[in-house]
């Protein structure tokens, strides 16, 4: 079976490529290894509004205006905005309703067509799947953190991975939960509400045991929230901090594949679709225009690599605090005089905006700038 367009992986990064290829006429596979879209379910759920607006899709279970931040020594700072800063979405419809527009748009979904290996033929790709053999002119990397077209294109793996494990427990909390501390160093550990009594509760770690940490995180959970009863876990990997290219001769690697998730947050879903439309118009002009894939890189490189890199600057930062640091930043922010700007924090896309208007209130805040600068560097 040929087509111009062979895309690896039925996640939001590839289904979204396949629906915007597609809607412009072009003939897409979307090979799957799985037996239905969304499943296995690796993610909290949690994106911001801008998320919902680029997919065109919302299964929306709740909308949060805010935070409860706990500290080290069990402090808690609540981080409380007037408008919806973030939405908890049933991840398997979203990915499913993502689908859905992809086939309407006439892209060809093949589920359990996982894909072993792929070779450049005669200037076409050769993609050997579990169902035969399928022909491309283009081939997609979507197919997330283990990316086997990654390893075909020769492509090095990240250099860095957050190591997580996320459970569904009975557990009635209101607010998303965010834990910080020792356990967790580096990154953290969360209690986000689903549908009715249930929570997704997990925790990162980018270096270290991450089932270790999953234990005292359930440990501060029961201290802090109330009992949780864990009824699935998971584990799984966030690759972050980008690669040192991402397209090949006839291909790219969107999403997870290309380690474009935050690496303050874990958060991926905004790149996967930010990346996807970009790898659209990188494979129109190569298609239509005959030019080189390499267009995706600098496409890359202008729109979202300068913030891939400040969030892996951000989380070198905040990998260097101690315990007492975070606690010293809660007093800071917990100052009645700071209520405004604290309230207006938290667009988890773009960090950086929210930051320097704090650190403009709160001058006490440059006491961290050697931490930025090392981190920096
Ligand atoms: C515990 C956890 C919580 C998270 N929470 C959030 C969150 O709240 N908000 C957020 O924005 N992000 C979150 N993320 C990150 C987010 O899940 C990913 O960034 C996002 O799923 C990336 O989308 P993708 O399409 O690139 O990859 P994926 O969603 O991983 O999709 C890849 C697809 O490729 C398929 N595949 C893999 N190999 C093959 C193969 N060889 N052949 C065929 N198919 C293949 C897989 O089955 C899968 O369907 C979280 C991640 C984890 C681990």
């Amino acid at each position: 079976m040929h087509y111009p367009v062979v895309v690896v992986g039925a996640g939001p990064a590839g289904l979204f490529l396949a629906r915007l290829l597609a809607a412009d006429g072009l003939d897409v596979a979307v090979l799957e290894e799985h037996a239905s879209v969304g499943k296995p379910e690796h993610c909290t759920g949690l994106f911001s509004p801008r998320v919902l607006r680029l997919a065109g899709v919302s299964p929306v279970i709740k909308g949060f205006t805010g935070a409860v931040f706990h500290g080290p020594d069990g402090k808690t700072l609540t981080i409380q905005g007037r408008e919806i800063k973030a939405y908890v979405v049933d991840r398997v419809r979203f990915d499913r309703e993502l689908a859905g527009l992809a086939a309407k748009e006439g892209a060809h979904i093949h589920l359990e067509t996982g894909v072993r290996e792929a070779r450049r033929e005669g200037g076409e790709w050769v993609i050997s799947t579990e169902k035969g053999e399928f022909r491309a002119d283009i081939l997609i990397g979507a197919d997330g953190a283990g990316s086997a077209v990654r390893r075909m294109a020769s492509i090095p793996c990240p250099a860095k991975t957050i190591s997580t494990v996320q459970a569904e427990a009975s557990l009635h909390v209101d607010d998303v939960h965010v834990f910080l501390g020792s356990f967790a160093r580096g990154f953290f550990g969360w209690a986000v509400p689903h549908h009715e009594g249930m929570a997704k509760v997990g925790v990162g770690v980018p270096n270290g045991n991450a089932l270790t940490a999953f234990d005292a995180l359930l440990k501060r959970i029961r201290d802090e929230l109330g009992d949780a009863r864990i009824l699935s876990i998971r584990t799984w990997t966030i690759p972050v901090g980008g690669l040192e290219r991402y397209s090949f001769p006839g291909g790219c690697l969107v999403g997870d594949a290309a380690a474009l998730a935050k690496a303050t947050t874990g958060g991926g879903v905004f790149t996967a679709l930010r990346s996807a439309q970009l790898a659209a118009d990188a494979v129109k002009g190569c298609l239509r225009n005959g030019k080189r894939m390499v267009r995706y890189d600098a496409l890359l490189k202008r729109e979202l690599l300068p913030h891939v890199r400040t969030h892996m600057r951000l989380h070198s930062l905040y990998s260097g605090l101690t315990e007492r640091d975070i606690s010293y930043l809660f007093s800071l922010l917990s100052k009645e005089e700071n209520a405004d700007v604290v309230a207006s924090l938290g667009d988890v896309d773009f960090p950086l905006r929210s930051i320097f208007t704090l650190i403009r209130r709160e001058p006490r805040l440059i006491g961290f700038l050697p931490k930025l600068v090392k981190a920096v560097r």
